[in-house]
């Protein structure tokens, strides 16, 4: 019997609805496999808590959520929830777990199912690579350190270090090994994605992924300049197996790979570290759409199929990561089938109308 100690953070605006939805979908894995059971935990954490109370994440919630065995969020955030220097609140909780808890990678992967239309011309040659972010450093790691002077200068700095880098890089590499490699020829590869022409940090960066990826002969290595990768995620997508990057460039690069593949809806995401994890949907809180059951919770369930299959990577349970694939199947299955799409996706269907559909398509693969 597998027990796992999920905690849940619904957060804000569409975050509780998606929410809903994944865990709706988490129920339907308990009753189909027997044997694994998730014990959830809510918690309120995000921007109307910090209306209401002026703390946005108490130091109770973070407790939980480090002794919990994955993390599962909705999306925490509005725009009128901010510090007194502009900062949105949504950086004390998700930064705080990546920062405290080294959730180091952030794993977005980009894939285009059958059956979503993408805004690019030709995808005949299909899109599936995984952007690594590296989550911890970079020139977020600034978000409370930078400097304004007397209101006329202001400075941040980007941090880049050795050990930050080769575990980065490392994941990458390990990530590629695991993969079947990219779609145009299967070769396995790994893109350093920097501005190593310009600046000595991007450069000290892409010397260390030299320096790593000589370790992996198996795995191929790629570079592009950050400029020249957003021409190529749009032109040649079909040529990335995965891609590693720093901190801020690869948070660009990632809202502009899931407008390729259908866009926020469908981009899930993992923030991974060596011991903790968290798992939640590429989208904000999307406050203009919240409340109304129009949201697409695919990002989130997709989500929560990532974190099962890093629960049964680590704790080695083989059907933690066939429930996680299952789930992705399912998704697979009500995109290709089409008739429960949320309106993002060209569809009429509500956010628990595609749940719903979720968990049939899920159930109907062990029939
Ligand atoms: P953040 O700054 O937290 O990333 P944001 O406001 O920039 O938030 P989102 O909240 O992600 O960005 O939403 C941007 C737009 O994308 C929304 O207004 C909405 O139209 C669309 N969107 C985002 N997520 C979803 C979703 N799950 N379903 C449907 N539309 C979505």
């Amino acid at each position: 019997m597998s027990n796992y100690k999920i905690a849940v953070l619904p957060g804000d605006g569409i975050g509780p609805e998606v929410t809903n939805q994944a865990l709706k979908v988490l129920d339907a894995v308990e009753s189909v496999y027997g044997d694994i059971k998730f014990e959830r935990e809510l918690f309120d954490a995000g921007a109307e808590r910090f209306l209401k109370t002026g703390v946005t994440m108490p130091e109770g919630v973070f407790e939980h959520c480090q002794a919990a065995d994955a993390m599962l969020m909705g999306a925490i955030g509005l725009p009128e929830a901010r510090h007194p220097d502009g900062r949105e609140v949504n950086g004390d909780v998700i930064f705080r777990l990546r920062f405290d808890l080294d959730l180091y990678a952030g794993v977005r992967p980009v894939k285009l199912y059958p059956g979503v239309t993408s805004p690019l011309r030709d995808v005949s040659k299909g899109i599936n690579y995984v952007i690594v972010r590296e989550n911890i450093e970079g020139l977020y790691a600034s978000r409370t350190g930078g400097c304004n002077v007397r209101g006329n200068v202001a400075t941040d700095t980007i941090i880049i270090t050795r050990e930050g880098t080769e575990k980065i890089v490392n994941y990458a590499f390990k990530l590629a090994q695991k993969r079947t490699g990219r779609p145009i020829d299967g070769k396995s590869i790994v893109t350093c994605v920097d501005k190593s022409n310009v600046l000595s940090s991007y450069a000290y960066f892409r010397s260390v992924y030299d320096e790593v990826a000589s370790t992996y002969s198996d795995i191929h290595k790629d570079y592009a300049y950050v400029d020249a990768m957003t021409l190529f995620q749009v032109m040649t997508p079909h040529n990335y197996d995965v891609v590693v990057a720093e901190n801020m460039f690869a948070d660009i690069i990632s809202d502009l790979s899931s407008a390729t593949v259908g866009g926020l809806g469908l981009a899930p995401s993992g923030d991974i570290g060596d011991n903790h994890a968290l798992f939640q949907s590429s989208h904000g809180t999307a406050p203009s759409i919240a409340g109304k059951d129009i949201a697409n919770p695919l990002a989130t369930i997709l989500s929560a199929s990532m974190m099962l299959d890093w629960l049964g990577e680590r704790h080695r349970d083989h059907k933690a990561i066939e429930a996680g694939r299952k789930i992705e199947e399912a998704v697979s299955n009500v995109l290709r089938e089409g008739h429960y799409l949320t309106s993002d996706i060209g569809g009429k269907a509500g956010t628990t109308q595609v749940g719903d559909a979720v968990v049939a398509a899920f159930r109907k693969l062990f029939v």
